[in-house]
């Protein structure tokens, strides 16, 4: 017998909008999250992603557009009535209530006589058997986090819906937590919608990320897709670190541009490149800085054949433990930045010193030249 995939928990949004006045916060989007997906929201403060998520749990209303969840469009149901529920930020926990009683409250509004079973097994999935009779103030905040997911999970919601659900703990408490919420969901099943401008959580935690800009969805992909093939300077500076280099079309070679930098030339598989390629035009190459390797001037006869090379000096060298981030000058980009694992350290490579820096072409991005160089930096984003 045939059975049709369970699809209740697709989260569907089409040509949805909101507008305050004369200001749009979010333009029409498009979306679809597929059930059981962990999916992220991306972006700077600002950029429109909690009112899409205020969307989709009904606690705004569209401008224009629809939201589906399932098969069923819910545009114009009330929160309660959605298969959807929300964790926010202050967890909003019942301070008279110890956490059992916390997380039973959803089943004993809807006048549920025996919730003990149903908690107890929330209380495991959070790891917090243990604490069930102790009142939100005795919890850490990692803890109370974990009672506010519980206690939105008992309803069985298709989707549960998080906003910046870690913004108030410490980091170290942040990146356990992270790794909670993923091992959650991943027992659960349900799809998880996360609202978040760190990026280091999102790509921890998310299948999929959209990284929103303005109002809109720059750039949607797995966390490896969107760091290794970003499509915008945005997006190249918003996840990571990238070097961006001014450079101009010179030849095709095959599957390959070949483009002028300064004196240099560097290779650009045309895959890899989201902007247009005539001879002659403006293109911003990309490379991340783990993917650049450094040698001394002395040995630059050493640099294999086919990489790509630009001569600069060290201006400046962190050692961070693990690695060593270096800020070089060359002659066709200032500070670029290079990370070097700490494995076997060239003790040449000193502030002051000549340099190679050398790559694989396969690692290189190319960008349209005409967008913002500095969109996305943590200066630009902070501005
Ligand atoms: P943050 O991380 O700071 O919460 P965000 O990306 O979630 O940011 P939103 O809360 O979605 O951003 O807000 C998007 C834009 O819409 C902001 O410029 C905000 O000032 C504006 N906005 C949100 N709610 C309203 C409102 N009720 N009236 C007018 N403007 C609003």
């Amino acid at each position: 017998m045939k059975t049709t995939p369970d699809n209740s928990g697709d989260v569907r949004l089409a040509g949805i909008s909101k507008t305050y006045g004369a200001f749009t916060a979010v333009h029409p989007l498009d979306l679809t999250v597929p059930q059981g997906s962990f999916f992220a929201l991306l972006g700077a403060s600002g950029c429109g992603k909690t009112t899409t998520l205020r969307m989709i749990a009904g606690l705004e209303e569209p401008s224009s557009g629809t939201v589906c969840l399932g098969d069923q469009d819910v545009t114009h149901l009330p929160p309660y009535k959605r298969p959807v529920n929300t964790v926010f930020q202050s967890y909003a926990l019942f301070p008279h209530l110890d956490i059992f009683e916390n997380v039973a409250f959803g089943l004993r509004r809807r006048g549920l006589k025996s919730v003990k079973k149903q908690v107890e097994e929330m209380l495991e999935l959070v790891q917090l058997g243990e604490q069930a009779r102790k009142k939100p103030h005795q919890l850490s905040g990692g803890q109370q986090q974990r009672v506010a997911v519980a206690r939105a999970l008992i309803n069985h919601p298709k989707v549960l819906l998080l906003d910046e659900p870690l913004g108030a703990l410490d980091l170290k408490l942040r990146r356990q937590m992270q790794l909670e919420l993923k091992r959650i969901q991943t027992e659960v099943g349900i799809t998880f919608v996360h609202v978040t401008h760190d990026q280091e959580e999102a790509m921890t935690m998310a299948d999929t990320v959209a990284v929103m800009n303005a109002g809109r969805v720059e750039q949607l992909g797995s966390p490896a897709d969107l760091y290794e093939n970003p499509q915008s300077t945005f997006v190249a500076n918003f996840l990571g670190t990238s070097n961006l280099i001014e450079a101009e079309v010179d030849t095709k070679n095959g599957d390959d541009i070949v483009l002028r930098a300064g004196d240099g030339k560097l290779v650009l598989p045309q895959a890899r490149c989201s902007a247009a390629t005539t001879a002659g035009g403006k293109v911003l190459v990309g490379i991340r800085p783990e993917k650049i390797s450094l040698t001394h001037a002395d040995d630059a006869g050493d640099v294999p054949e086919g990489r790509n090379r630009l001569t600069g000096r060290i201006a400046d060298a962190s050692f961070i433990g693990v690695s060593t981030q270096y800020v070089i000058d060359s002659p066709v980009c200032d500070e670029l930045a290079v990370y070097v694992q700490n494995v076997e350290r060239d003790g040449r490579l000193v502030p002051g010193a000549e340099v190679v820096l050398h790559w694989s072409p396969a690692h290189t991005f190319g960008l349209d030249a005409t967008q913002d160089i500095d969109a996305g930096t943590e200066e630009e984003v902070a501005a």
